[in-house]
């Protein structure tokens, strides 16, 4: 079954984890033994062949720079606009390239999604997931070199809005391709109040999302914090999903989604794309010091995330996947049978064991954000 993983920071891992996501898993993971700068070093799950056995043939990638706060830096940050707006540039060149040279395929209309759709429907890919379990040589041959070929579909998305230095940037970004932005990431932002911290928006953010809603960009509401949560709900009429975002009824913390926040999500016809970074799958996880063994976690995990959006939801129509699993962390912080983005082919079968029809685990595979992109783009 076709993929559509909603959440991926592909280019940040080429430029700033200096990984070549043409090559295969294996070699990339080899070129990093020894490398300490980042803790997922040699632990990598995501690269571009990985995404084709997979089946993971169209994604939303993210352009990604933040501005550097003190108060809530753990992560590496950008002493100015510009120099943040300059890098996620740069991300944008890395995906030019791979376009150039066929990896990837950009997708900005309608038009071109149901062409990247078409594209990978006329390839059969191996469905058994036991074959993706067993690797590539498992497969027929030629049908392996049909799929090694095939570009990965991508909607270019910006985490954390930091990095649109004025609306005259977003308007430039929008001709670049952009569809989708989530306005704050970590703590608080330029525009908005990301995970962990608390206010509204700030008159630029009002007016940011003003200019969002004109030009038909996408908002997407992961890493919004509560309170900015529920004004941009008043203040963003267009379309919205959340692209990697977890239940907070399983695993209480604000970066998840209250039942609540879910419940209004779907009455605005949201998508909401279940995620797999280890410490929002399951309570307790303390970074770098709990293992994916000591939590028992498997992917069943995200299937529970999943489940409960739809049972909330009381249909499956709003659930998706989203995985992040490059999102600066490898195998350390994921599910402990993951070997890498290929596994996501297993989630269908996984859905399937609870009951859910085909139709749906259809819908939750990919429909659901197909559909959701369809109807933003008509
Ligand atoms: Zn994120």
């Amino acid at each position: 079954m076709l993929i559509f993983d909603a959440h991926l920071d592909l280019a940040m891992n080429a430029l700033e984890w200096n990984r070549d996501l043409t090559r295969p898993i294996d070699e990339i993971r080899q070129r990093e033994n020894g490398l300490i700068d980042k803790p997922d070093r040699a632990r990598g799950t995501v690269c571009l062949p990985e995404m084709r056995r997979g089946g993971v043939g169209v994604c939303v990638a993210t352009q990604i720079a933040r501005i550097e706060h003190n108060a809530y830096s753990p992560v590496f940050g950008w002493r100015s606009q510009t120099q943040a707006w300059a890098q996620t540039q740069g991300q944008l060149a890395w995906y030019r390239a791979m376009e150039e040279a066929g990896q990837m395929a950009q997708i900005r209309d309608a038009e071109g999604l149901e062409r990247h759709l078409k594209l990978w429907a006329e390839t059969p890919l191996g469905s058994s997931s036991s074959s993706i379990e067993m690797g590539p040589g498992n497969n027929d041959k030629d049908e392996n070199d049909r799929k090694r070929k095939l570009p990965i579909g991508y909607i270019l998305s910006l985490e954390g809005a930091d990095s649109i230095v004025t609306l005259k940037h977003l308007e430039h970004s929008y001709e670049q391709g952009l569809r989708a932005i989530g306005p704050a990431h970590y703590g608080p932002g330029v525009y908005a109040n990301g995970t962990g911290a608390t206010g509204g928006f700030n008159a630029n953010g009002r007016e940011l999302l003003k200019e969002m809603q004109r030009l038909g960009i996408i908002l997407d509401v992961t890493h919004l914090c509560d309170d900015c949560f529920w004004e941009a709900l008043d203040l963003f009429s267009g379309p919205m999903w959340a692209s990697h975002q977890n239940c907070r009824a399983l695993v209480p913390h604000n970066r998840q989604f209250s039942d609540e926040q879910i419940k209004a999500l779907v009455e605005r016809d949201a998508v909401i794309g279940a995620a797999l970074d280890a410490w929002m799958l399951v309570p307790s996880w303390v970074r770098g010091k709990t293992t994916p063994e000591s939590a028992g976690l498997t992917l069943e995990k995200i299937v529970e995330h999943i489940d409960h959006v739809c049972q909330i939801a009381g249909s499956a129509r709003h659930s998706g996947i989203g995985s992040d699993l490059d999102g600066a962390f490898g195998q350390e912080q994921t599910p402990a049978d993951l070997d890498t983005i290929a596994g996501l082919a297993r989630i269908p079968a996984m859905l399937k064991a609870r009951g859910y029809s085909e139709a749906n685990v259809t819908l939750i595979g990919h429909g659901n954000f197909v559909r959701f992109l369809r109807e933003a783009w008509s």
